[in-house]
């Protein structure tokens, strides 16, 4: 295959644009290891990149998608041989490196890791980049110390990705898990994930007090601003919470009130330059604490040509759990 079909971001002065087209290998940027993509998934992400509401993309041409399951065209690695399935997410790859919306993609060997053995590669993109970082949340609070007998875990942005995920692995780790939404027609659909109690996201959408009565010991906030900060001031004593997101805003217009008064710790989540090792780790602990039934509830499944329609939903608050998209 040296043409292949591919989604393309480019940019005219200020406007950008994005087609599906036809691309040649000679185009393609360097790397040891050409990937044959059969599946890919929808971040929130991603649809910042594609409808170009953040500056995500920060090199032009280029192909979209941060995250991708495939098999093995060519490489020069010793560790890999032509026919071995592996995934990517992260690394930069849709940013500023060539990403999955693409029959094929060259990157350095080092950003893979082989398919976990637990997920089929549609499995592994239902999981995908928004999946891992809810198990990146949940490894964080764990490294805390945190455990469930100490009170409930709430989550932020639940009808989300990583909400989804990180109400489905807190419940199966026996955690009360709180589920926020701005969607109350969720609600069931959180509770089918393992949801013990609903909150309605404008409880906590506007400016509240330093400290509030304390309900929870454990978080993943995947949204930020006025909700994380009256997240962290309803946390009890010593509990934390994971920030990964930024779907409400990038601001955090709270005080240091709970970290002072109370010790509650806030954990950042990063999930794009996470060390080989690590991931690894999480991706095992996936396949250990994620029901695959539980999974298959929460994911949809799209084809090439819905990519730019679903990016635009994403960004707009309306895509629920997690998105597969078919490749190849
Ligand atoms: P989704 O769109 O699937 O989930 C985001 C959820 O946030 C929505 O479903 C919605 O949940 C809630 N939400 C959306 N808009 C608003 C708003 N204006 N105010 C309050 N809540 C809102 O996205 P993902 O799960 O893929 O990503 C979630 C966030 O995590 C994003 O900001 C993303 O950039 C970030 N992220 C960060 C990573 C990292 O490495 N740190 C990795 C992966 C994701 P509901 O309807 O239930 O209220």
């Amino acid at each position: 295959m040296s043409r292949f079909k591919a989604l393309v971001i480019d940019k005219t002065g200020e406007a950008q644009s994005v087609q599906v087209r036809t691309v040649d290998r000679s185009e393609m940027m360097a790397g040891d290891t050409l990937v044959r993509v059969t599946h890919s998934t929808i971040n929130y992400k991603d649809g910042l990149a594609i409808t170009g509401r953040s500056p995500v993309v920060r090199r032009f041409p280029l192909v979209p998608g941060i995250d991708f399951a495939g098999v093995i065209e060519e490489t020069t690695d010793p560790r890999y041989a032509p026919g071995d399935a592996v995934i990517l997410n992260g690394w930069g790859v849709g940013e500023t490196h060539w990403g999955a919306y693409a029959e094929l993609a060259r990157v350095p060997a080092d950003w893979l890791i082989p398919l976990p053995t637990a997920f089929t590669p549609a499995q592994a993109m239902a999981i995908g980049t928004a999946g891992y970082t809810a198990m990146l949340a949940v490894m964080a609070l764990e490294r805390h110390g945190l455990t469930p007998a100490q009170g409930a875990a709430i989550v932020t942005g639940a009808a989300g990705g990583v909400g989804s995920v990180a109400v489905a692995l807190l419940a199966k780790l026996g955690w009360r898990v709180i589920a926020s939404t701005g969607r109350a027609e969720e609600s069931e659909y959180l509770k089918s994930l393992g949801a013990a109690e609903i909150l309605d996201r404008a409880a906590l959408s506007s400016p509240g007090r330093p400290l509030g009565k304390e309900r929870w010991t454990a978080g993943v906030d995947s949204v930020g601003s006025h909700i994380l900060v009256n997240v962290l001031s309803q946390t009890k004593a010593e509990g934390a919470i994971a920030a990964c997101g930024l779907a409400a805003g990038m601001d955090l217009p709270g005080t240091v009130a709970p970290f002072i008064l109370r010790g509650v710790s806030l954990l950042g989540i990063d999930s794009v330059t996470v060390p080989r090792e690590r991931r690894i780790a999480a991706w095992e602990r996936l396949g250990a604490d994620l029901s695959l039934g539980t999974l298959a509830t929460m994911t949809t499944t799209i084809g090439f040509d819905d990519i730019v329609p679903t990016a635009h939903r994403i960004v707009e608050g309306g895509v629920r759990g997690r998105v597969v998209v078919e490749i190849g």
